[in-house]
């Protein structure tokens, strides 16, 4: 079978490598039993890529990502690399091929899978069932805006600027995405500011209004406050179905979003870049996870976020939907078995490690599959 489907693989630093291992067991499954084939170049970033190369992001992994069809990415850093200066920490690997391929749009999926409903620091019956996404604007906003730095001013206090800016384009194209994901769903977005107190919250506004009643006004949308909402996902998050947030107010919600769910090593991610003339999108899929530096290497990290990044991947750049949504029945499978690694733990279930989950969802997958 030809191999038509490029994939970058970037496992980068701590638990990476691990839980990169386990996709790769459920890709040869594929390869096996799904008729079809990957061409698969795996590369460098993060500390990995600084201990070989000097660099957190070389040329080369850009050129490769650029070349992919989907990149799929681990996670980076570590203490290895803490005191280096800001300039060349690992973490930039990932902020420049964000930056380099254009990647605007981060879609966090906060899934409840049945079996650990009582895991969430809330109430089993809030959040059994949950299914809702945030789409988070992720190349502007006020981690970029100028002015940004710290001064001192006439007095000799010193004074730490930082510039939330949204041109109208910007608000549109991620409005676009999340508008059209919601209507692969349950046809609503929520879309979240400070219209009240902010500029760049009223143009926001504004403009999501705008793309809706010219291009969806067959989408439910509703406007909150981000502060509301943070309220919200804490006392009724299942009324939401697609989330839409600035840079800032994404990476709050998401991260409160991820908490609801019970567990950090179940999430996966996915981050868009526009439809280029040629049709090619770029993506770059991860887990919500980072590397884990205080369990890397003990073969205990679970990778079933990484599992999942891998089968929205699918999903995203591939429209693999039937397999995307196996891989999703064959993990929740494994939880509804007992199966749970160290972080999922719960009284009466079997603990496993990192390679015996990656071979349970396999084993669900072969008997799932038709
Ligand atoms: P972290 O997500 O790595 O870990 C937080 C806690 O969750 C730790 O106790 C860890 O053991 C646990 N955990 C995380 N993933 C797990 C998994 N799959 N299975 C079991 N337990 C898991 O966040 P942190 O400790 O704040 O950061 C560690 C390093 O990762 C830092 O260098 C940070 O900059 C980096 N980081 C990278 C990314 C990325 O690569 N996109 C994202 C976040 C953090």
């Amino acid at each position: 079978m030809p191999a038509n489907k490029k994939l970058l693989v970037l496992p980068g630093d701590g638990i990476g490598p691990e839980v990169m291992a386990e996709v790769r067991r459920v890709i040869d499954w594929m390869e096996r039993r799904r008729r079809v084939s990957f061409e698969i170049t795996e590369g460098l970033v993060g500390g990995a890529a600084l201990d070989a190369e000097g660099t957190p992001c070389p040329d080369r992994t850009v050129a490769a990502a650029r070349d992919a069809d989907a990149v799929l990415f681990g996670s980076v850093g570590g203490p290895k690399w803490d005191s280096l200066p800001f300039d060349r920490r690992p973490e930039l690997g990932i902020l420049r091929l964000r930056k380099d391929l254009g990647l605007f749009a981060n879609l966090r999926p906060a899934i409840v899978f049945d079996p650990l409903a009582d895991a969430s620091s809330l109430k089993a019956d809030v959040v059994r069932g949950l299914d809702i996404i945030i789409v988070r604007e992720s190349t502007g906003g006020i981690y970029f805006g100028e002015p940004r730095g710290v001064h001192t001013d006439s007095s000799g206090k010193r004074v730490g600027i930082d510039t939330e800016v949204y041109s109208e384009d910007e608000i549109a194209r991620v409005a676009r995405v999340a508008f059209d994901l919601a209507r692969k769903r349950r046809n609503k977005v929520t879309s979240t500011e400070k219209a009240n107190v902010m500029q760049s919250g009223r143009l926001w506004r504004a403009v999501v209004s705008e793309v809706h009643k010219a291009e969806f006004a067959d989408v439910e949308l509703e406007h909150m406050y981000a502060d509301n909402a943070a309220m919200q996902l804490c006392s009724r998050p299942k009324q939401f179905d697609v989330i839409l947030a600035s840079n800032l107010f994404g990476d709050v919600l998401s991260d409160l979003a991820a908490a609801l769910t019970g567990s950090l090593g179940m999430l996966p991610s996915a981050t868009l870049g526009a439809v280029g003339a040629d049709g090619k999108r770029y993506a770059l899929y991860e887990p919500i996870h980072g590397s884990a530096p205080d369990i890397a290497g003990r073969g205990i990290a679970n990778p079933c976020a990484q599992i999942l990044s891998f089968a929205m991947l699918l999903r995203w750049s591939f429209g693999m939907e039937e397999d995307a949504r196996l891989i999703e029945r064959a993990v929740e499978q494994v939880l509804a078995g007992g199966m749970r690694t160290a972080d999922i733990m719960q009284a009466g279930m079997a603990r496993i490690s990192t390679a015996v989950m990656g071979e349970s969802v396999v084993r669900e997958l072969d008997k799932i599959a038709v």
